[in-house]
């Protein structure tokens, strides 16, 4: 684009810590802009976010006042949208301001109020960081001739589709964590039972459940009987791209041979009672910690996202844990509290939603009884797969986002001008 090297820096959005507090809540799911630029000089002028993912969109153009419109799938503005009028500035070159919120259920528009003739000279979205979800689009306007202006308003329902990376239409990637394993043969029960032994079996009987189905790539943190590393568990899922990881202990507690039941926790800085920080604890005691290295690269709005992220992956573990709560209370007993959460090392992957199960207690007969039966074992894994199946089939699904509202609105959007004209 001519004069990239004059282009003056006119508006900086900058980030509100209340909106992404309340923001998240509504918003989850759906892909969220934590930042907007645009800069411009006589020729041309380019606007930029910063998302938390990619996202596609398409560009056109309305006459009489002029605008350049971009098209979004439902996002979250987590942006301050007070610095978007350009007007204030001493000189409008190209563009008088910009406008962006909610459009209709499920999607999203940006308005580019014109001072002159302009058309897009490049749309293009991609990684801020190799290899991280967090994206950049980029809309380049070009100075052009009011009759190719109108030639564009004309022909415009579409001006430019544009070819983003190809979408994933892979299948979700399942993470299985067996807990323990190799000389760390985790919790002991009666009648000599390992913990790490019985997991496993559970894992690999879930795993055989999921494969039948077709509709997952699974992997599994360890295929046998070896020794890995808390850290390497959550790098393995990583490097994987997990959709979802779960991860599978069981405990014992000596103290009290009554206490049963499964429990599903999810991540917390801190545990929801006692008896879940005992057992992070323990859990965690193994070995490994959430190491700086698993933040990504050090761009600017990293962190941002990184946080934006996290969050989002607690909410959909909060969902599935809720789901499967749900769907294994139909084929095995429940601990007296089943929905906890704790620090645990393995689930603070902020990439993806994580749970860890604890299937029982080693020191309470009936659960021995009952984690060792491959009858016990096909039965709550086939609650697990249909937990599973309603997770990524569902409104809550991580990688469409729920269908309701679009969180928080910045409070500017509602107001301007209506966004369809
Ligand atoms: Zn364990």
């Amino acid at each position: 684009m001519a004069g990239r090297g004059r282009l003056a820096a006119l508006a900086l959005f900058t980030l509100m810590g209340t909106q992404l507090q309340t923001g998240l809540a509504g918003g989850a799911g759906a892909p969220v802009i934590v930042g907007a630029r645009l800069s411009q000089d006589e020729n041309g002028a380019k606007l930029v976010f910063d998302l938390s993912r990619q996202v596609e969109a398409t560009t056109s153009a309305l006459a009489s006042p002029d605008r350049i419109v971009i098209d979004l799938p439902e996002v979250s503005f987590q942006v301050d949208s007070s610095a978007s009028r350009v007007g204030a500035q001493p000189h409008v070159l190209l563009v008088r301001g910009f406008r962006f919120g909610p459009l209709t259920p499920g999607k999203s528009r940006v308005v580019i109020d014109l001072e002159r003739a302009a058309c897009p000279a490049m749309v293009s979205s991609r990684s801020i960081v190799e290899g991280e979800p967090a994206a950049r689009l980029t809309i380049e306007l070009k100075a052009c001739d009011p009759s190719a202006f109108a030639a564009l308003v004309r022909s415009s329902a579409i001006l430019t589709r544009i070819a983003l990376p190809p979408v994933t239409l892979s299948q979700p990637v399942i993470v299985l964590d067996p807990g323990h394993g190799g000389l760390d043969s985790g919790a002991r029960g009666l009648r000599g039972l390992q913990e790490k032994t019985l997991v496993f079996d559970f894992c690999a009987e879930l795993k055989r459940q999921l494969d039948k189905t077709k509709r997952y790539s699974i992997v599994m943190t360890r295929y046998g009987d070896q020794y890995v590393d808390l850290d390497d568990r959550v790098a393995i899922a990583r490097k994987a791209s997990a959709s979802l990881f779960i991860s599978v202990h069981a405990d014992t507690l000596s103290e009290d041979a009554n206490v049963s039941g499964s429990t599903v926790y999810t991540a917390a800085d801190r545990a929801s009672d006692a008896e879940a920080a005992r057992i992070a604890a323990r859990e965690n005691a193994d070995g490994g910690r959430l190491s700086p290295a698993s933040r990504p690269g050090n761009p600017d709005v990293a962190d941002i996202l990184f946080d934006l992220k996290r969050r989002e992956s607690l909410t959909y573990a909060r969902i599935f844990s809720r789901g499967l709560i749900e769907s294994l209370k139909a084929a095995t007993r429940l601990n007296h509290n089943p929905e906890r959460s704790a620090g645990f090392v393995v689930l603070k992957a902020p990439e993806f939603p994580s749970v860890l199960v604890e299937l029982g207690y080693l020191s309470n007969a009936q659960d021995v009884q009952s984690l060792s039966s491959p009858e016990w074992q096909t039965r709550t894994a086939a609650a697990t797969v249909t937990e599973i199946d309603a997770f990524f089939a569902g409104p809550g699904k991580p990688d469409n986002g729920p269908s309701a509202d679009n969180g928080v609105a910045p409070s500017a959007v509602r107001d301007t001008a209506p966004l369809a004209h």
